[in-house]
């Protein structure tokens, strides 16, 4: 079967441009003609930090990303950063109340840790939005580190939708913690685009603004560098690499330097030994890994080229539009899709309420969820080459992802599958 042949539209990993991957192939072998390729090379070599800045270049000039930010690269995976947003931003709150404590207390030690205790108990507060699956296990993971009764589920969409997620309840029935008295949140958690359910932030929440917001951490793992964002707003942003911008191993962090040394320094790991809170791997770290240019342990240095390679394309193809660009791409592929499922309401019917669809995950059921028609939906769907549209096996249905390498034209090509369908 020919590539060209087959439009892709699997959640993730997903379809790459073929000419990054043409490239790929030819770096793999022979790197810059130096008669040994990109995954056999130091990733402290001159090449790789090379590789590194052209892609944190791409990624800022892309998302506009201000001087105050920095942007880091893991190999945690986007589950990975789970964990590490809680780990770095306890650690930061923790500080503070220490360092604010101690003002008030002076010397003694005894007493400030006294004082510290009471205040982790009752104040330690991580904010999350549950709207799908991911925020959902973003949620748990948190209570699993730092114990449940520090997580604050604001909101739980499934208990505004009869118990499954495909909404996001109104912002005035969240109940975020307050931001009042010097506290407020550890941090303020949402996931902008829910793959599994096809939810999507249609823009970013207006509670979560203002100046005294709550540190907000947001995972755009299934729709970075699809619209453009408003960096500020965040305090941390994050994403895998493997659905809109490269393949798997690498984990892309943009934060705010504010959140680094020396501007913030985070709780050491006996005070939190003694607070009872756990102390993160190392290589989760985000002061380590931006210290050493993400380059404390060893980094997946060809992860990183592909990425900067899309990245760097869609900078070359969009020019001044820059994410704006692709963001009129994703925006009218979804609407043909979306535009076609509704018209044909008779036999589909979109999951996720109509103000909150994912531009990305597009979830349907074909005549009521019925699993012949789906099957049958399915393999016509493969005889074409329109492949990966099965829904996640927790939700089931049809599920087609609509990422940056997902061609107009494969596009057009599902929706006439769509229209075809219909009639048989
Ligand atoms: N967050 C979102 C929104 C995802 O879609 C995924 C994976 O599909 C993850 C997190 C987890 O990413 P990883 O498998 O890289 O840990």
């Amino acid at each position: 079967v020919n590539r060209s042949d087959v439009n892709y539209f699997g959640a993730g990993p997903a379809p790459l441009p073929t000419t990054v991957l043409e490239q790929a192939s030819q770096v793999l072998l022979n790197y810059r003609d130096k008669g040994i390729g990109l995954c056999e090379i130091s990733h402290r070599s001159p090449e790789a930090n090379e590789i590194l800045a052209d892609a944190k270049q791409a990624l800022t000039t892309l998302l506009d990303i201000p001087d105050d930010y920095e942007i880091l690269f893991l190999q945690s995976g986007g589950s990975g950063e789970f964990s590490a947003t809680v780990y770095n931003l306890v650690a930061i709150w923790v500080e503070k109340k220490r360092a604010k404590i101690a003002a008030e207390v002076g010397d003694d030690q005894e007493e400030v840790l006294k004082r510290l205790r009471k205040v982790v108990d009752e104040e330690l507060k991580l904010d999350y939005l549950v709207t799908g699956s991911w925020s959902l296990k973003a949620s748990q993971e948190a209570a699993r580190l730092i114990g449940a009764q520090h997580v604050n589920v604001a909101t739980d969409a499934r208990k505004a939708n009869g118990g499954k997620f495909g909404v996001i309840p109104p912002e005035d029935q969240w109940s975020l913690t307050p931001r009042t008295s010097g506290g407020g949140p550890a941090l303020a958690y949402f996931c902008d685009n829910e793959t599994v359910d096809g939810v999507e932030f249609p823009a970013f929440p207006k509670s979560l603004e203002g100046d005294d917001a709550p540190l907000v951490c947001a995972d755009m793992s299934s729709n970075f560098i699809s619209r453009k964002v408003d960096v500020r707003k965040y305090a941390v942003i994050f994403g895998g690499a493997q659905k809109n911008i490269g393949n798997t191993g690498i984990a892309i962090v943009i934060i705010r330097k504010s959140l680094l040394p020396p501007h913030s320094t985070p709780a050491s790991p006996d005070l939190l030994r003694q607070l009872n809170l756990s102390v993160g791997p190392i290589v989760l770290d985000y002061p380590t890994i931006a210290k050493n240019n993400s380059l404390y342990n060893t980094l997946p240095i060809f992860d990183v080229w592909v990425a900067g390679q899309v990245m760097s394309g869609l900078v070359n193809t969009y020019g001044t539009k820059r994410i704006g660009g692709q963001q009129e791409i994703s925006d009218e592929k979804a609407r043909l899709i979306y535009d076609t499922l509704d018209k044909y309401s008779d036999v589909y019917r979109v999951v996720p309420d109509k103000t909150v669809r994912s531009r990305m995950n597009i979830c349907f059921r074909v005549h009521g969820g019925d699993a012949d028609k789906e099957k049958a939906f399915l393999a016509g769907a493969e005889k074409l080459g329109l492949l990966g549209l099965k829904g996640h096996r927790s939700v089931g249905g049809i599920r087609a992802s609509n990422y940056n390498a997902v061609s107009l034209d494969g596009t057009k090509k599902l929706v006439a599958y769509l229209e075809d369908f219909t009639k048989s």
